[in-house]
């Protein structure tokens, strides 16, 4: 049988072996401990609830087939994050987007400002300017493509070489491509992190994030700085993660599709002055999108010609689309990201970032012309 393709995966893996009336889903375990085995610690057995869990671990069992590593379940994708961030050493040196994810960057910035860490910000598709941050020393080069919110796509692969030429970690977010748009481990990054919480849950109901590598040490460092740090998954949270992740390649496929399009259209609205989406052939990182992912992935920023003020219009008047934070829902959502005091200063003040959802395309987008009219 040939090796099955992500869609198969998203539907079959982490699923217990086939038995005659035992259930075809991963059951909701709720357990705080479990029976010892005579002559316990055996291996593989499971102690306490918060070392491991039969709910999280089939949604890892699945995670890790889909980006081909090993996945450690977190609390959130900041939990995750944080306990990547914690293998480098005292006084290590960090290279990060200087447009990234703000939490990843709010983290970073505090750790610094403690003396735990040296921080240097690069643009990140500038891979030139990538080479030269990582040459005067890193311990970890942090990766984030396309990078939330901006869009800009690093060059994975001449990135992640860099990286590893300069003696680094390499950790790549791929909470925004997912494991159907690139599998960053196959490419020879070092970890994967998700915020499960968008596109894998995908029903702005959870929160969770996780982590992914092939690294065995690397795996253990993960799972016991969970266990001792206690940022543990919440176990409902975990099966209802496991829940959405079936349908991630209907739901991507879907809404990236909405996206393409609906970024085709505004291109020729006159109320906007710039749509960022790696699938508009003018766009700085369609070329390297088109090489490096499959598809183009559900996120579309758009500035407006009239600034800040006509972008919270946009966002108070759309009746379909929902103004909230968060994305990767089956909901269409939208927010002008600025309007977080902690968004770094690179992002424009007028640029609206839509999570483009599953409902019908001309729906939405008669929504986009009625709030932009
Ligand atoms: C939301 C997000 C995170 C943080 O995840 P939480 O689940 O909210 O902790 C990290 N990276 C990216 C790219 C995100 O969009």
């Amino acid at each position: 049988m040939q090796q099955p393709s992500p869609a198969t995966l998203a539907v079959t893996a982490g699923r217990p072996t086939v038995t005659p009336n035992a259930p075809l889903s991963p059951p909701l375990v709720l357990a705080s401990t479990y029976v010892a085995s005579p002559g316990s610690p055996q291996p593989g057995d499971l102690g306490y609830g918060r070392w491991t869990n039969p709910t999280w671990q089939a949604f890892e069992a699945a995670l890790g087939a889909l980006e081909g590593g090993s996945a450690a379940l977190f609390a959130s994708g900041m939990a995750a994050i944080a306990a990547v961030v914690d293998s480098v050493p005292d006084g290590g040196r960090v290279v990060v987007p200087d447009a990234a994810y703000n939490g990843t960057l709010a983290l970073l910035r505090d750790l610094a400002e403690r003396g735990r860490l040296d921080v240097v910000r690069v643009p990140i598709a500038d891979t030139d300017a990538v080479r030269g941050a990582l040459a005067a020393g890193v311990d970890l080069l942090w990766l984030e493509t396309p990078t939330n919110p901006l869009l800009e796509v690093a060059d994975l692969p001449a990135v992640v070489d860099a990286g590893h030429a300069a003696g680094s970690l390499v950790a790549v977010d791929n909470t925004f491509a997912t494991p159907l748009g690139q599998t960053p481990l196959a490419c020879g990054a070092d970890v994967v992190v998700h915020s499960v919480t968008k596109y894998l849950s995908g029903h702005s109901d959870v929160l969770l994030g996780a982590a992914a590598t092939r690294d065995d040490d690397l795996l253990e460092r993960l799972l016991r700085h969970r266990t001792t740090h206690g940022a543990i998954p919440g176990t409902v949270e975990a099966w209802l993660a496991l829940r959405g992740l079936r349908t991630l390649h209907l739901r991507v496929d879907r809404a990236s599709a909405n996206a393409a399009e609906l970024a085709r259209r505004l291109s020729g609205h006159p109320a906007v002055a710039r749509v960022r989406h790696p699938s508009l052939p003018g766009d700085p990182g369609h070329e390297r999108a088109t090489r490096q992912m499959r598809g183009y992935g559900a996120i579309v920023a758009v500035e407006l010609v009239r600034g800040a003020a006509a972008a919270e219009d946009l966002c108070r008047r759309a009746r379909i689309w929902v103004h909230a934070t968060s994305l990767g829902g089956v909901e269409s959502t939208m927010e002008r990201r600025r309007r977080h005091a902690s968004e770094p200063d690179t992002v424009p003040e007028s640029l609206v970032r839509l999570s483009v959802g599953v409902e019908d395309v001309d729906d939405l987008w008669s929504d986009l012309e009625q709030a932009l009219a």
